[in-house]
């Protein structure tokens, strides 16, 4: 199996090539040449697996020339040890919600589960080797501490974080600014998401600089990011043992939810994915209307899907339109070229088939973190209460399994305004509160990104 680019499927890559370079070619995402898809008997088999079975013997599909089977048994037990749960995700019931908490790694959101695995990788794949690896990547608030924890220390590779200055949560700044060793360099931008990650975009589309300093990336555009998370829908549909069950995703990058998809395209029977949405809307409105115009980013309680370019959206285009890639391409032209696209309604009806989606705003939200406390002694995070907030549209579904996010105590300030309630720091976040926080305000701006990593990397 290879893997091929959004917008050029002629192209073939390994699993290494797309690991380590994170963008494809000119500008496309990477896809694997083929997903193998499972049979009755075969799912029957996986569910009795426990968790870390069940990623080895799903993400060896995709990368199964690469990494030997056993090899990366051990990589993934060695990525999971230090969570709270023993199991890595827990599927809980809160009064009749089915909640799937993704959050007892060292960061307290969904993104440590694939990012230990990929700190993992990164030494077994040996792509620090011979030079230093300088990894640049963009986050909304979570992906970033996920990225720190996982690849701090590590020899021969640098990380670059780009956070949208003032637009993040304290804890979340802080975990991300303080937890770090010398090869972690915080850069607070002064501008959105959207900007970083454009950025980080940009810089991989410059091949003198992409080889100049080694760069890779391990933003959701980077494959093993959606491979890691396919593991626990296929887990907790297990878990649950019930036909007919649907997933709502508190969705800002489509990563998350577009593993789920992933996972159905393997033979996993889901029924529908529910995108959750908060006022940045434009996922909810091109699977609703099929027009792509992205927004000004507005700032929210759920800063983590503070996002209007939906980077992995382009991955979905792909298959809605079977597979052709030059029209993936044209989409995207016109996307840069007159800051929108528009979907047909074939296309539309396409994706419908699988997805929902709903836009819940600040308040819907707080009023259901505040429900569900006073009804069940309960706090969730409110990126979690937005899927539940868009789970809550849908009474005729069948069951619905709720994406627990991130830890409340990730936005202890919104919680503490929602139900009047300061909370402690869970035991296994080793966070120093007096610790100095390190980071560099810089302006949104390509070449003073550039320039300030050249000096860093000297
Ligand atoms: C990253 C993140 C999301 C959005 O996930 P995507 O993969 O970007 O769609 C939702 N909630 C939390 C807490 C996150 O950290």
């Amino acid at each position: 199996m290879n893997y091929l680019s959004t917008r050029d499927k002629s192209l073939k890559f390994s699993f290494k090539d797309i690991f380590l370079r994170g963008l494809a070619p000119g500008g496309g995402l990477f896809l694997p040449s083929e997903i193998k898809k499972y049979t009755r008997e075969e799912l029957i088999n996986l569910s009795k697996l426990n968790y870390c079975e069940l990623a080895s013997e799903i993400i060896f599909n995709f990368c199964s020339n690469e990494i030997k089977e056993d090899e990366l048994s051990s990589l993934i037990e060695k990525s999971y040890k230090n969570f709270e749960e023993n199991e890595v995700v827990k599927l809980k019931k809160v009064g009749n919600i089915n909640l799937l908490e993704l959050y007892h790694g060292p960061t307290l959101a969904f993104k440590d589960i694939a990012m230990q695995v990929i700190g993992n990788m990164y030494d077994h794949l040996q792509v620090a080797k011979n030079k230093t690896v300088n990894i640049v990547v963009a986050t909304s608030g979570d992906t970033g501490s996920a990225a720190i924890a996982a690849l701090s220390n590590r020899k021969n590779i640098n990380l670059f974080v780009l956070h949208p200055h003032n637009k993040i949560s304290n804890i979340q700044r802080k975990i991300m600014t303080t937890i770090g060793g010398t090869n972690i360099y915080n850069i607070a931008l002064e501008g959105s998401f959207d900007d970083c990650q454009k950025i980080v975009k940009e810089l991989f589309n410059e091949e003198s600089f992409r080889t100049k300093i080694n760069m890779s990336g391990v933003n959701s555009i980077n494959w093993a990011r959606v491979v890691c998370q396919i593991v626990y829908y296929f887990y907790s549909f297990f878990k649950l043992k019930k036909e007919n069950i649907s997933f709502s995703v508190p969705t800002g990058n489509f990563g998350d939810i577009f593993a789920g998809y992933i996972a159905k395209k393997m033979g996993l029977p889901i029924n529908k994915l529910i995108v959750a949405t908060n006022k940045n809307d434009i996922l909810q409105r091109v699977i609703n209307t099929g027009e792509y115009k992205p927004d000004k980013v507005k700032p929210t309680i759920t800063p983590s899907m503070d996002i209007q370019v939906a980077s992995n959206f382009e991955r979905l285009l792909y298959y809605i339109l079977d597979e052709n890639d030059s029209k993936v391409g044209s989409l995207m032209s016109d996307l840069s070229s007159k800051s929108l696209f528009n979907l047909e309604k074939k296309e539309i009806d396409k994706i419908k088939k699988d997805f929902e989606a709903v836009k819940v705003s600040d308040e819907e939200t707080v009023s259901i973190i505040d429900e569900i406390y006073k009804e069940h002694k309960f706090i969730i995070d409110p990126h979690t209460a937005t899927g539940l907030g868009a789970a809550k549209s849908f009474k005729n579904l069948g069951d619905i399994v709720v994406l627990g996010t991130a830890h409340p105590y990730k936005f202890n300030d919104t919680i503490k305004k929602a139900i009047g309630k300061n909370l402690d720091s869970p035991k296994h976040l080793k966070l120093n509160m007096d610790k100095k926080e390190t980071f560099d305000i810089i302006k949104n701006s390509n070449a003073e990104v550039k320039n300030y990593i050249l000096e860093k990397i000297q």
